[in-house]
């Protein structure tokens, strides 16, 4: 058999430690996963409920269009219908959009460190990759515009960036979209889209309507708490989505996932309770980081990357040994860093308290 010899190179994702794993391990009874940006609040109780009612439907393939979904987003979004595109995750929709854009000939732009699948996929289509180091933790959009060429199909900026938590600002968006050229799509991936609270972030959806190479991704994933659904979405021009969607899988997002999403949209007091004590949360960090004397940027996200300028491995370990799974920057591009999503007020002073008699 031959492989595609472009795959011959790459991994399957590494995600962080199971839990399970680590508790026979380390013969733990209590372990706590803050490795992957879950909320740790779980999902809204009208999403359980609204699961409980798919039970007796298992037997019947789920719509494959998700018009029930489509139409509560398409209000909730004030978006059309036709605008939207739904993934398992919106880790299907980077597949999807690179299989419908991608090939030998042309090139891909992302930054670096981001998140690994725009770049994971772009390999697999055997498209050049072209990446543009971060400045200051944020992407460096002259020279990602600097890099476009006739060949160059997507240019992909995830705002805020996993894993430095930073954002695009308004300005320098719409300064960059003006720039670049018509016959390149952005994609723009706000997967942390409701945490956000500063004030220059821009409200990229609006826009699609001026920018027909404009696509935005959104998830179930992270703050609404569904990751184990694989439910995310894409906003787009109607006839880009149109174009892209033979690449879909016919029936690619749950029955359950549907019916909890379209559930987890109808409450929104559920986000803001988590978005705030998130907030609290990060401030906990920032705390820490001031009386530490650490580095760390500010974050958007319910996740905080943190420089300790030693090796990140052995930090990773102290606190795996007390039962709390977290990211090694070694394995994000950022030695040195922890990348720690951010849990309950309890858990986050417990890690600290790990990290302080560590670092003494
Ligand atoms: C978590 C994450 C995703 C993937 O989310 P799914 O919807 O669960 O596939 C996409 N982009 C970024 C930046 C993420 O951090």
């Amino acid at each position: 058999m031959q492989i595609k010899e472009q795959l011959l190179g790459l991994k399957p994702y590494q995600p962080g430690k199971p839990i399970e794993e680590v508790q026979r391990e380390y013969n733990l009874t209590k372990v706590i996963k803050l490795a992957s940006n879950e909320n740790p609040y779980g999902s809204s109780p009208l999403a359980k409920e609204a699961i409980k009612e798919e039970l007796d439907q298992l037997g019947l393939y789920p719509d494959g269009y998700s018009a029930a979904l489509r139409t509560k987003l398409a209000n909730y979004l004030e978006v059309k219908e036709e605008e939207l595109i739904f993934g398992n995750g919106s880790d299907e929709i980077i597949q999807i959009i690179c299989r419908a854009l991608l090939d030998q000939q042309s090139n891909t732009i992302m930054a670096t460190p981001s998140f690994p699948q725009y770049k994971h996929n772009a390999v697999i289509e055997g498209a050049e990759i072209r990446e543009v180091p971060l400045k200051n933790g944020m992407h460096d959009l002259d020279t990602m515009l600097n890099k476009i060429d006739e060949h160059t199909k997507i240019v992909w900026v995830c705002s805020p960036n996993n894993p430095t938590g930073t954002y695009v600002t308004r300005l320098s968006l719409l300064s960059f979209l003006e720039k670049v050229p018509s016959h390149v799509l952005v994609v723009v991936d706000e997967a942390y889209y409701e945490y956000v609270g500063a004030e220059d972030y821009p409200e990229t959806v609006p826009l699609i309507n001026k920018y027909p190479n404009l696509m935005v991704l959104r998830t179930f994933s992270k703050a609404y708490g569904l990751a184990a659904l694989r439910i995310g979405y894409g906003i787009a021009n109607a006839t880009f989505i149109r174009q892209i969607e033979p690449a879909r899988e016919p029936f690619n997002t749950s029955r359950i996932a549907q019916a909890a999403a379209i559930a987890a949209i109808d409450d929104q007091q559920f986000i803001a309770d988590c978005v705030e004590k998130n907030n609290k949360g990060l401030q906990q960090y920032y705390d820490f980081c001031a009386e530490m004397n650490l580095t760390y940027y500010p974050s958007e996200t319910n996740f905080i990357l943190i420089d300790f300028k030693r090796d990140s491995d052995e930090l990773f370990q102290a606190l795996l040994e007390k039962g709390y799974i977290v990211r090694s920057g070694n394995a994000l591009g950022v030695p040195g860093s922890l990348r720690i999503t951010v849990g309950s007020e309890e858990q986050n002073a417990e890690i600290i308290d790990v990290l302080k008699n560590f670092l003494k």
